[in-house]
């Protein structure tokens, strides 16, 4: 099919998620036709370096023959297999004991679901039975941080903390509080690693004490906040916030959905941050994108309270794709490659992107430069002394999204200015040069 009928149909028929669906009809879809390794070919033939790995979650890189083969067999030998009743295939029994030997501490426990929205509302169905099972049902109360996503559920799009995903839906998201962002480069403390840590400790003390300590279920942080522009918490921060958590009392969620999986070096954030929450959630670097799956890493304690809890009684929580066999076989095959090498490669990828971004602090479009390992950002300002950001608006982040495609590489454009990089950990020396040559050449034309 040529590529306008595909424009056409799509602007008839396919609703986008997370866009302006009058901005989209106005454009046009912008299609991919195949991919290999760390590039992309679109409709037209032009090939780009994918620079955010799909959406942050091939972290394997596209086309990896052994990840194609390994759900075929599964396919073949059996695609379906419900993880309900007491039924279950191998390939999901194997995973989940296979991850829960890496996982940090005693988060022996996993819960298969289709991505990271669904985790992330399974632990907030988790927490709650958690409580009530601990005879404190009073503790409906969750919160999380500014800049913070955590997917689009019903209920987690609450304690996402991006306007766009409570604006204009009108669902009550009273039990759910925030603490501002670590922020670096625009915290109203200034920079200092220490008072941005003790800012946020103030914060998250203030919030319980103002919610009423005996109400608040769990708090939710991400190692590094993605959606909300790659915020990258100063060294320490993570394991305060959780040491935090366990004095007071309340349950600690790691949220891993980006993070997981090789993005900053090891299979898990945590695992750096030397932490061992209550819960991890982690989706996308699981499968590295080939096909859907979310993992819920739940602690000894919480799965025995809820077990002893819910005694003979079934636990109502599961979708009829819990521990799909043929994802389960994917992250199988994808799990041995992180071992076999690509964590290696995406440590010392990250290193050259990293290293590549902050060559970039000298244009004079570039404000800010932060990442760790094969997530980065840059934030580009109108004018560096005063920090003064870019319009935030869809439009400018779309036209300079627009022109680092045409130059060959494939970017997230935030709509506040910010450039996001999550290339496949796969990625060689040549390929991060060009992201970088690629992204200059961007910001010299939009200069
Ligand atoms: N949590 C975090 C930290 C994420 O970045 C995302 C998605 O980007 C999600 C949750 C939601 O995951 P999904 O889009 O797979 O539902």
């Amino acid at each position: 099919m040529n590529s306008n009928s595909l424009i056409e149909l799509d602007r008839a028929h396919l609703i986008h998620p997370v866009a302006s669906y009058r901005g989209h009809e106005k454009l046009g879809v912008r299609v991919l036709a195949s991919a290999k390794g760390a590039t992309v070919t679109d409709a037209s033939g032009r090939q780009l370096v994918d620079g955010f790995a799909g959406l942050w979650c091939v972290n394997a890189g596209f086309g990896h023959e052994t990840i194609v083969e390994a759900a075929a067999k599964q396919m073949r030998e059996l695609p379906y297999a419900t993880a309900y009743f007491g039924l279950g295939s191998e390939p999901a029994i194997r995973l989940a004991s296979e991850l829960a030997e890496r996982a940090p501490g005693d988060l022996n426990h996993v819960y298969f679901t289709l991505g990271g929205s669904d985790a992330i509302d399974s632990t907030i169905r988790f927490i709650r039975y958690y409580w009530i099972a601990r005879r404190e049902p009073q503790r409906d109360q969750f919160i999380s941080v500014e800049q913070g996503y955590h997917g689009s559920s019903t209920a987690g799009a609450g304690l996402t903390a991006l306007p766009a995903f409570h604006t204009g839906f009108g669902i009550p998201f009273d039990w759910q509080h925030k603490i501002s962002s670590h922020y670096a480069y625009r915290n109203p403390v200034g920079d200092d690693p220490q008072a941005i840590i003790a800012a946020s400790l103030t914060a998250l003390r203030r919030k319980v004490e103002e919610i009423g300590p005996e109400r608040v279920a769990a708090f939710y942080a991400e190692p590094i906040q993605g959606s909300g522009g790659v915020l990258v918490p100063p060294r320490g921060w993570m394991k305060a916030m959780r040491e935090l958590c366990r004095e007071l009392g309340i349950l600690f969620v790691a949220d891993e959905v980006i993070t997981g999986f090789g993005r900053t070096g090891p299979l898990f954030a945590s695992t750096e941050d030397e932490i061992v929450p209550d819960f991890i959630t982690t989706a996308k670097g699981l499968t590295s994108g080939y096909v859907p799956m979310g993992a819920v890493f739940m602690a000894d304690h919480i799965y025995q309270t809820i077990a002893d809890g819910a005694g003979a009684s079934a636990i109502g929580h599961g979708y009829t794709y819990s521990a799909h066999p043929v994802s389960a076989a994917v992250g199988l095959e994808v799990l041995k490659l992180y071992e076999n090498g690509l964590l290696e490669n995406g440590v010392k990828a990250g290193a050259r992107l990293m290293g590549g971004l902050e060559s970039l602090r000298d244009h004079p479009l570039v404000g800010d430069v932060r990442g760790r390992g094969m997530l980065a950002a840059i934030e580009l300002v109108i004018d560096k002394a005063n920090k003064t950001p870019l319009p935030a608006a869809a439009e400018p982040a779309r036209r300079i999204f627009d022109r680092a495609w045409e130059n060959g590489l494939v970017i997230r454009a935030f709509a506040n200015g910010v450039l996001g990089y999550a290339p496949p950990l796969c990625c060689s020396e040549t390929e991060i040069e060009a992201i970088i040559e690629r992204t200059r050449q961007t910001l010299d034309e939009t200069l």
